[in-house]
């Protein structure tokens, strides 16, 4: 018993001389994190099902974790919208919120839906978006170690899969939009073998484009582009959340992987997906949105 005595006291006299500890992203909790939200057991999420319904507490189970708070009071934002072809969707956005130095806002977002059960097929959608599910959650980790400059809402959007709706129903709502200045979006981060992973918005904002080139990207390259109207079809300016923050004259930039042949196909699951990729991927953008933070 003394000895165990002296054991504890000697472990909290380590304890209390460690220097602070630099913020670090837990990567082992990322790949937990995606491999969780991408299980069979999530149905593959789609908007208003049992699975969907899942995967939102989990997040928010990790949000309460991480004591983010809730945004604007509430840590979800309930929403009824029609899409364009007339179908009605009711969903669920989960946020929270990590005060900045200032109160103006930076968006930090990706989806948490995806596109269900076909043909008793499950549709796990685990680089369609577990991966930028993921990411969200690593950051709020990190912001919960250093406090950022801006204001940092984190956005769980649902039903992006079929019309952006739950992204369209935050946009619209003035409240939550108050001192909102810049979105940063995340959808399909995880998978790719050239090691690419795509920064786009910088046509649009051209000014962001020196900022982003400076960031450290170790093994990874950071590509520009998807983004021009000479795209056409492969122009991604309006493929995912961040469409409706610039259709309201929001800045953003969206980081993406190039489409793979798992893309919307039940083969996008956690086993398919390079975990080094996934974690480097993450860095990069946690290296971006501090370069964000800081210059805009
Ligand atoms: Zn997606």
């Amino acid at each position: 018993m003394k000895r165990l005595l002296t054991l504890s006291a000697l472990l909290l006299l380590f304890i209390s001389c460690a220097p602070e500890q630099s913020p670090v992203l837990d990567t082992d909790q990322l790949i937990e994190d995606i491999r969780i939200l991408s299980s069979d057991e999530m149905e593959g999420r789609k908007v208003g099902t049992e699975g969907n319904a899942k995967a939102r507490e989990y997040i928010l189970g990790r949000f309460k974790e991480m004591e983010i708070q809730p945004y604007k009071g509430s840590y979800t934002h309930d929403f009824s919208r029609e899409r364009r072809n007339g179908t009605k969707v009711n969903g669920v956005n989960v946020l929270g919120v990590i005060p900045g130095k200032t109160d103006s806002v930076i968006v930090i977002s990706a989806h948490y839906d995806h596109l269900g059960i076909r043909d008793s097929l499950i549709y796990n959608g685990a680089d369609d978006n577990a991966s930028g599910s993921g990411g969200l959650l690593a950051m709020i980790g990190y912001f919960k170690q250093v406090q950022p400059k801006h204001t940092l809402v984190f956005a769980a959007f649902d039903a992006e899969e079929g019309g952006l709706v739950g992204a369209n129903a935050f946009v619209a709502d003035s409240v939550l939009m108050d001192k909102v200045i810049f979105n940063i979006n995340m959808d399909m981060i995880s998978q790719n073998d050239k090691n690419e992973l795509y920064a786009v918005g910088t046509y649009h904002y051209p000014e962001l484009k020196p900022i982003l080139e400076k960031v450290e990207t170790g093994e990874l390259k950071l590509l520009f582009g998807h983004d021009t109207p000479e795209d056409g079809h492969q122009d991604w300016t309006f493929s995912s959340d961040h469409g409706p923050f610039h259709r309201a004259g929001i800045r953003f930039v969206y980081f993406g992987v190039e489409d793979h042949e798992h893309y919307h196909k039940a083969t996008d699951e956690f086993e398919t997906i390079p975990q080094e990729f996934y974690k480097r991927s993450v860095q990069v953008i946690l290296n971006a949105v501090l370069a964000l933070d800081k210059a805009i």
